[in-house]
């Protein structure tokens, strides 16, 4: 459906939880104000994503917090994937509670996977997230070996910290089809509030001309991807600081309390849970208001 801006809403972030087990520094200092207690159920996720569907929707991506968290996460995936209208289902994680489940995943009805990793070095990882580094390496292979692809890797660059392993990441690319996407520092936690800390992305691509851009795969994509020729994968430039997307933005976000977010980069929320529980019209007018108002 189109926002009163003429935009063409089809995409919806679905945060399952605000509950994490990494503190990446760059991230919110907390976790979110929604305490498990007050998680919609799966079967809550399946009949507002439903609605979202009748209106256009089309693609969803479970997020957080950190989705693996949910123990009920394959059945809100099972549930979510057999939608009518929704062609595209995939997650964002930080693939410490990936290994052993990518398949069980794939089988669930996930299409495909972004992970987030922001250094190569796993001291540097730990320090930045908090996390082990080889867990997050042994999830990219066994996504990829499940076809949860493409896989995409998101790395967050912060000033003196791993901005020196662009190269490094880029070469991630050359023997495998993984999909690198660096994105720019969003002023979220403490650390992004350091505009100094941001790494620029428009000046990464300028420094290598050897990066060949490719065609947008759909008009609202926020990355602009290159490619090395001869390598196999992609490398992509998230740019909400240098280049902002707002004007072809095509999301909105569901959070785990059933509020729902217009922009990702605004805190303002609306409850969908008293329309959830007056019934399906009503949930119905209530989203379609909110997105035309956009
Ligand atoms: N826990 C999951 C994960 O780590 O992938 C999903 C939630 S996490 C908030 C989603 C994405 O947001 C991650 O790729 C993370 O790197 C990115 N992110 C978090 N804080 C950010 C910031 N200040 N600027 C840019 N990206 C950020």
């Amino acid at each position: 459906m189109l926002d009163q801006f003429g935009r063409q809403i089809d995409y919806l972030r679905v945060s399952v939880t605000e509950r994490c087990n990494l503190r990446c520094t760059y991230c919110r200092a907390e976790e979110g104000d929604c305490p498990k207690e007050r998680e919609l159920t799966a079967d809550e996720f399946t009949r507002i994503v439903s609605v979202f569907a009748d209106l256009g929707i089309k693609k969803v991506r479970l997020t957080g917090g950190e989705p693996l968290l949910r123990k009920d996460i394959m059945k809100i995936i099972k549930n979510i994937s057999v939608i009518e209208g929704i062609r595209d289902l995939s997650m964002t994680t930080n693939a410490q509670q990936l290994n052993g489940r990518a398949r069980l995943l794939r089988s669930a009805g996930l299409n495909r996977v972004n992970i987030s990793m922001d250094s190569l070095k796993p001291d540097r990882f730990k320090a930045m997230c908090g996390g082990n580094l080889d867990l997050v390496l042994k999830g990219i292979e066994e996504s990829m070996d499940a076809g949860l692809t493409p896989v995409k890797i998101n790395v967050v660059l912060v000033k003196g910290r791993n901005d020196d392993e662009v190269d490094d990441f880029i070469e991630l690319t050359r023997d495998r089809p993984l999909d690198v996407r660096f994105i720019e520092l969003m002023p979220l936690g403490e650390l992004g509030q350091h505009g100094s800390l941001r790494v620029n992305n428009a000046e990464l691509i300028s420094a290598r001309p050897h990066l060949i851009p490719l065609a947008p795969r759909y008009s609202s994509q926020p990355s602009r991807d290159y490619q090395v020729e001869g390598y196999l994968g992609r490398v992509g430039f998230i740019s909400p600081h240098s280049q902002k997307f707002c004007r072809s933005c095509n999301r909105v976000r569901l959070m785990s309390d059933g509020n729902l977010r217009m922009c990702l980069g605004d805190n303002s929320e609306l409850s969908l849970l008293e329309a959830l529980y007056s019934g399906e019209d009503a949930l119905k007018q209530l989203i379609a208001e909110a997105i035309y108002n956009k």
